[in-house]
């Protein structure tokens, strides 16, 4: 059996111990005779397998009882419209800052249902920077304030929070959620698709503060009502049962082998000052992001030489180093080094990237 380093930004790479786990279980789930891919949603022995997971993941995560957890489908980019559907119904306004592709996309789509505005961007840099943020400038009355938290493409994130007052932030979290502790009671909404750091594709998770459920306009279809799914546990319809299964080993994972979020984000900490340090030191290599708004999990680099940059993915892959090619909007190279990334394959990354750089300077 081979098993390659891979840097995907997601899918993306799971603890080698959760799937493990997950094939011992294959196909007699804990003495019930069936795989968890076959059983009924409604059966107790998914019932428990679904509440678990729930459980875990407030514990985890330290989410406040005023506070719903949510089991969707229809990925992060199904909030970009079920945010605004459902939260901009007071004044009908929202606002936005514009941190890069998936931020822009989500702002296009609130722009479809209300008085959506750009507080600010970072676009005129290729987004390789948090801009600076004025509370002045933030429309007073508005129903939320959207940010992407951590920028999957760019590399970017947020390491202090806007300051919205009483507005409700809302943030998506798909690439960050679970690498370090969040402040829940901070925010009204996080969402997050789980295929980055918690869970195969097909999960979306959404924690949303109870006062905000309930207002949705009367246009909104009943699955992209949070009420719909909050009243009804995440089980109006099939939830993604495999999935779910699958995110609760990767949270026992969490809580027992690692020790918890303050323990993951020391490891991740870590992890990250590896790969940041030999950029800052390199020759050949160069990170893009400014260093004060740089990623915990998604490291863009280049050389500044596109052949080159070419070169590296193709020998990186040989040499089982996989998915470093960058996103097809900006190029060069990315390492997604999310919570399941071991310390070994960073160094073993970096090692690389010293040797190709003796061989191509
Ligand atoms: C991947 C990603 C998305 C899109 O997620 P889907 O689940 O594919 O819809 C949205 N936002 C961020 C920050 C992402 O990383």
């Amino acid at each position: 059996m081979k098993r390659v380093y891979n840097f995907s930004a997601g899918p993306s790479i799971l603890p080698e111990a959760v799937l493990r786990r997950a094939a011992d279980e294959m196909l007699d789930y804990q003495g019930s005779g069936q795989s968890v891919m076959e059983m009924s949603h409604r059966s107790k022995v998914y019932g428990a397998i679904i509440e678990s997971a729930e459980s875990l993941l407030r514990e985890v995560m330290g989410i406040p009882d005023n506070y719903k957890v949510l089991f969707l489908q229809g990925g992060a980019s199904s909030q970009f419209a079920m945010v605004p559907m459902n939260l901009m119904t007071g004044s009908g306004k929202a606002d936005y800052v514009l941190t890069g592709q998936w931020a822009t996309k989500a702002y296009k789509e609130a722009a479809r249902y209300g008085d959506v505005k750009v507080v600010a961007s970072s676009k005129d840099k290729t987004f390789s920077y948090i801009p600076k943020l004025d509370p002045a400038t933030f429309t007073p009355d508005a129903d939320y304030f959207h940010i992407c938290m951590n920028n999957t493409i760019y590399g970017t994130k947020y390491h202090t929070l806007p300051d919205t007052g009483k507005v409700p932030l809302v943030a998506d979290i798909s690439s960050c959620i679970l690498s370090e502790p969040i402040d829940v009671s901070k925010f009204g909404v996080l969402y997050a698709g789980a295929q980055k750091n918690m869970a195969p594709a097909g999960l979306t998770v959404v924690i949303i503060r109870e006062d905000l459920i309930g207002h949705a306009m009367e246009i909104t279809p009943t699955m992209f009502n949070y009420q719909t799914h909050a009243d009804n546990g995440s089980m109006f319809n099939t939830p993604p049962c495999y999935t779910i299964y699958i995110a609760k080993l990767v949270l026992e994972w969490l809580k027992n082998d690692i020790g918890g979020l303050e323990e993951m984000k020391k490891i991740n900490e870590k992890k990250a000052a590896l790969l940041y340090n030999f950029l800052d030191s390199s020759k050949l290599f160069k990170g893009t992001v400014v260093p004060e708004d740089r990623s915990l999990m998604n490291v863009p680099f280049i050389t500044g030489n596109e052949e080159l940059d070419a070169k590296f993915v193709k020998e990186a892959a040989a040499a089982d180093f996989v998915n470093l090619k960058g996103h097809r909007s900006v190029g060069g190279m990315r390492a997604s080094i999310y919570n399941a990334m071991p310390m070994e394959g960073v160094e073993k990354l970096v090692a690389f990237m010293e040797q190709f750089e003796k061989e191509n300077l």
